[in-house]
């Protein structure tokens, strides 16, 4: 039995009935009725009404081969044939993870050659959280073991990833965060920026935040900073460049470990395999998941700094921590097979050098100008425009993002899926995307933007 033989009305029923979805309110989720997406190809996903959308979010920021991708299909069902599934417990694995270990560490940033897999962006930020303290512990400093993460970043939703992430509501609803770890400013120019202070004035005293808050505490407790390159759920926050080579040099001032969350900024969406790439960071670890697979399959890697890596071998000792899908065969075969598709195509060097360039000329010409646009930002091709109501002032609308939600609303009328977070429209498109996509999509907002004016 399949979706088509049930009317919308009756999975929305049955929807209602029975299923609880991620971050959403279900008493306004029942009164509105869910949309409910029934298959998708290349850059447009389509509801069970026939409405076509273009996908302004790749997913949830993943599907960068966009839909449709048979050969992704065939890995899996290859792989399940073969071998559905085995561990990498007990010195077991299967081939699988391994290979796409080595492809990992080929690709990988210097210094970065061994990986530790999950099934999920959080799951890998909690390995990334135990394995870092655990590298302390094993060198002798186990009180070294406080993270500075900043404000408003999202780190996934277990336990650990919302006591990493900056998110208050999250944080309200938690009962009790994972202790040691505290939160400092984030880079954020358009709203915390001083008067007369200029970008690069700005990312140096957002880089000070985190020195002032190793210091508070002491380098010798300090283990880790945490950070997205660019903060992706929090509103695409693009930092000045004179950030994140501070907070670097910082780090390595006080032997702090750099940890950086590439969940979304990972395979190719800033116009390298990795952000920390496209802007010169060496991480000591970089949490990967969503495009890794570009969605087909829940997979996430977490790619460890040799430092941390060898450590961990020399000291020997068990690491106790690991999931049951670490490593599942079916999933790596995806992403060998996703990896190879990102390469063929040479869809990383098409956001550098074309789609994202592209992608920010029109963004700006065409949006930026727009009365209730208050600034565009991109950085290859992830997209934010603020909304505002007043542009020379930055007054926001009343109502704490809701202005957002009204152009989000006459978007996806308008055949355009995007996501409003806080009063910033967010874009996130799959890298197929052509500067025909592009100029659709910018018909599609402007059209958006002028009905909620
Ligand atoms: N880290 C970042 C930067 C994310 O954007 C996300 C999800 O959007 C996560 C972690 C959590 O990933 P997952 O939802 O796969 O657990």
């Amino acid at each position: 039995m399949t979706y088509q033989n049930f009317s919308l009305k009756q999975l929305q029923t049955m929807d209602a009935a029975h299923h609880l979805h991620p971050f959403t309110d279900h008493k306004d989720l029942r009164e509105a009725g869910t949309r409910i997406i029934t298959r998708a190809d290349g850059p447009f996903i389509y509801d069970s009404e026939g409405h076509e959308l273009l996908d302004g979010m790749a997913g949830l920021w993943c599907v960068n081969v966009g839909y449709g991708r048979k050969e992704l299909a065939e890995a899996a069902y290859r792989q399940m044939q073969e071998l559905p599934y085995y561990n990498s417990f007990f010195r077991c694995t299967t081939a699988t993870p391994v290979l796409l270990a080595q492809k990992l560490a080929q690709i990988a940033p210097e210094g970065i050659s061994q990986v530790f897999y999950g099934s999920s962006g959080s799951e890998s930020n909690d390995t990334a959280l135990r394995l870092v303290r655990h590298y302390w512990a094993l060198e002798g400093k186990p009180q070294k073991n406080i993270i500075i993460s900043r404000h408003n970043a999202y780190h996934g939703s277990t336990v650990a990833g919302t006591s990493l992430g900056g998110m208050s509501a999250m944080h309200d609803q938690l009962g009790g965060a994972v202790p040691n770890i505290v939160h400092v400013m984030m880079p954020y120019a358009f709203e915390l920026a001083m008067p007369g202070e200029s970008d690069h004035e700005f990312g140096i005293r957002a880089a000070k935040a985190v020195e002032d808050a190793i210091l508070e505490a002491g380098p010798d407790n300090v283990a880790a900073f945490i950070g997205e390159p660019i903060m992706g759920a929090g509103g695409v926050k693009i930092p000045p460049e004179s950030y994140w080579p501070e907070v670097q040099r910082i780090c390595r001032q006080y032997d702090v470990l750099l940890m950086l969350d590439e969940v979304i900024t990972g395979y190719g969406r800033t116009g390298a395999w990795f952000a920390s790439q496209s802007m010169g960071i060496q991480p000591d670890t970089i949490t990967t998941a969503k495009a890794l697979t570009s969605g087909y399959q829940p997979l996430s890697a977490l790619l460890v700094g040799d430092r941390i890596a060898a450590r961990l071998v020399e000291s020997g000792g068990e690491f106790y921590h690991g999931y049951t899908y670490s490593g599942h065969p079916v999933a790596c075969a995806v992403a060998l097979a996703n990896l190879e598709i990102i390469e063929r195509e040479g869809l990383i060097e098409r956001v550098r050098d074309d789609t994202g360039p592209y992608f920010r000329q029109v963004l700006t010409e065409r949006l930026a100008g727009h009365g209730i646009v208050g600034q565009v930002r991109t950085f290859g091709l992830m997209g934010a425009i603020e909304i505002v109501k007043d542009r020379q002032t930055r007054e926001r609308f009343p109502g704490d993002g809701a202005a957002a939600v009204v152009v989000r609303d006459h978007a996806i009328a308008g055949g355009m899926m995007m996501r409003a977070t806080g009063d910033t429209m967010i874009l996130s498109p799959p890298l197929i995307w052509t500067r025909e996509t592009i100029d659709m999509a910018a018909d599609r907002i402007l059209r958006a933007l002028d009905l909620a004016e």
